[in-house]
């Protein structure tokens, strides 16, 4: 879940809504999920796969504070940008691109999180403060925990059990891309203590500087993150 740095809501969709302020339209403007790809790194806003904007759709548009059912409270306001249930359906900051949700067995970020309302828990990585950079810590083991949160325990439950982002398929991928950065960089030990200041600070920087587009950068971010201490 990294912070995304938000574009903008295009041109041609601004002058839609405008005409009609559904989500059924705004969705249909060809430019939305290209737009909200590129915002992302092309990657999902939650699990940080690689996605696709093709013919085939596989992408989904997500709504963080969700758009049935669950009234705006306050937290939601800030978090989705939306001061009413009426706007979060067409609020660009609300409105975060996914990944099909499919993985081994289960499912996986929005498919799996439906219209559960997560705003008392967890940040919406479009309106999250600009310090920080993922709203993920990623564990040795590659698991996922909270990172500035709203609330720790909650968002912790969030991560877990409604967006599934400690899936064991999401784990191994993490560990994985974890294990074969740590050989890019020399890193040997899992420990930076071998290293100097001046060397763990290269290292960090090297590791922030790579995450780009590339898929799952909370792991470059945790392990960068490791080096400056
Ligand atoms: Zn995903
Ligand atoms: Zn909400």
């Amino acid at each position: 879940m990294l912070r995304i740095a938000s574009a903008g809501m295009p041109g041609d969709a601004v002058a839609r809504i405008k005409t009609e302020a559904t989500f059924e339209s705004l969705k249909a403007v060809a430019s939305v999920r290209p737009a909200l790809a590129k915002e992302q790194g092309h990657r999902c806003a939650y699990c940080e796969q690689r996605i696709i904007v093709d013919e085939k759709v596989t992408t989904r548009i997500e709504h963080f504070h969700p758009q049935h059912g669950t009234d705006i409270k306050s937290h939601c306001s800030i978090q989705a940008g939306a001061s009413a249930l009426a706007d979060a359906p067409i609020e660009w900051s609300n409105l975060l691109l996914c990944c099909d949700g499919k993985v081994v067995g289960d499912e996986t970020c929005d498919v799996k999180k439906r219209n559960t309302d997560v705003c008392d828990g967890i940040r919406n990585p479009k309106t999250a403060p600009p310090d920080v950079d993922t709203l993920v810590e990623v564990e040795i083991d590659g698991r996922v925990s909270p990172r500035a949160p709203i609330d720790v325990t909650r968002a912790q439950d969030y991560l877990d059990n409604v967006l599934n982002l400690n899936h064991p398929t999401l784990v191994r991928n993490r560990l994985r891309l974890m294990n074969e950065l740590r050989k890019q960089v020399g890193i040997k030990a899992p420990s930076p203590g071998a290293w100097s200041a001046q060397q763990k600070a290269k290292i960090a920087t090297a590791l922030r500087s790579s995450v780009g587009d590339r898929e799952y950068g909370s792991v470059y971010l945790a392990l960068a993150r490791r080096y400056e201490r």
